[in-house]
């Protein structure tokens, strides 16, 4: 029988296709403009879905609520067992599947990701130096990450797109550099601002590197034209360097929000859904889930939490109070 399809509708005529899975909230870097140097009190196991638990739930993202694209991040991805086994099944159900990873492991898993069905992955690298690497992840894995980038090519994951986020004083004279190095070899980049996310509080808006700086210092070193396709609800304003066919993006996030666009719906690891990144509030799943709510009645609850999706994120609002969780435990 087929299944009659409720879109996740918002009270602003919104509709998220685009679901994004947290695997886990636990890493094994520590970026700076993420989490402290110790780390974080991590969820306890049990408080963690299943990987059944969280197929059941994308299973009824998709089948029910019409989401047609599902990201799993964290945390990082990678370092949950359950992974691939994860991906092959959400593959199986028709979607798109892609993932965020900070790259470790990759060089190992990107053949079994490929082979599970995987379409693409985001490699987070705001750096190419060494060194910079180590300042701004405090460990010393840039070799990792390069050899899970080249393997992600290599395994057909493509087109393979590198996050990187810039902080003042450290990697802001870097943007050229990395674009050069990411043009030579065939990836994507896109710059996010950062967001005020990080589990210590250490965000400022007078600090942040704005999409305004970073794009003056790409323009300094390329011809940058902004691209011709229709942007729609992708978050990147997209910019065709020195005539193409190379790319970059720039997610400005804070100094040009994009939410009346938005399609995107959360999922963390611990099953409650958030919609929106800077949501201050989050409905529980697991809660019902774990209690034998049906199919039904799990999708009627993702509905009515759809509904309360605020208009936009209010950073710019004095009144706006960075959210509980940081974005190791959302899902970025
Ligand atoms: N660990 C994986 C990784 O780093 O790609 C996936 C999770 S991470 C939270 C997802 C993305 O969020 C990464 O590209 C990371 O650079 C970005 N990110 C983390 N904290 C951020 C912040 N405060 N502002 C902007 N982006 C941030
Ligand atoms: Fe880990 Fe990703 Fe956060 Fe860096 S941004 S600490 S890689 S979760």
């Amino acid at each position: 029988m087929t299944q009659l399809v409720q879109p996740l509708a918002d009270a602003y005529g919104r509709v998220a296709t685009d679901l994004r899975v947290s695997l886990t909230d636990k890493c094994n870097l520590r970026c700076t403009y993420c989490m402290p140097a110790e780390g974080l009190d991590w969820m306890a196991t049990e408080q963690q879905l299943t990987d059944d638990e969280v197929v059941r739930l994308v299973q009824i993202a998709v089948e029910r609520l019409g989401v047609q694209e599902v990201r799993f991040t964290g945390g990082e991805p990678l370092v949950r067992r359950g992974v691939v086994d994860i991906v092959a099944r959400t593959h199986d159900l028709g979607v798109e599947t892609s993932l965020t990873t900070n790259g470790l492991g990759l060089a190992r898993t990107a053949d079994a990701f490929a082979a599970a069905g995987l379409d693409r992955v985001n490699v987070s690298l705001d750096t190419v130096r060494a060194e910079t690497f180590h300042t701004l992840t405090r460990r010393d894995r840039l070799h990792d990450v390069v050899a899970g980038l080249a393997a992600a090519a290599a395994a057909g994951l493509g087109p393979v797109k590198v996050n990187a986020v810039l902080m003042r004083g450290t990697n802001d004279d870097q943007a050229a550099e990395l674009l050069t190095w990411c043009l030579e070899r065939g990836y994507e980049l896109r710059f996010i601002e950062q967001m005020p996310l990080d589990a210590q509080h250490g965000w400022s808006r007078d600090d942040m590197v704005t999409a305004d700086e970073i794009l003056a210092s790409l323009e300094a070193a390329f011809d940058l034209t902004p691209a011709e396709e229709p942007r729609g609800s992708a978050p990147a304003e997209l910019f065709t360097v020195d005539g193409g066919p190379g790319t970059v993006g720039v997610i400005a996030s804070v100094t040009r929000p994009f939410c009346g666009d938005c399609d995107r719906v959360r999922l963390t690891a611990d099953g409650q859904v958030r919609t929106c990144l800077f949501a201050r509030e989050e409905s529980d799943l697991r809660g019902a889930l774990r209690a034998g709510a049906s199919d039904a009645d799990l999708a009627e609850r993702w509905l009515v939490a759809m509904r309360g999706k605020a208009a936009g994120h209010g950073i710019d609002d004095p009144s706006f109070l960075q959210p509980t969780r940081p974005m190791s435990a959302i899902g970025g």
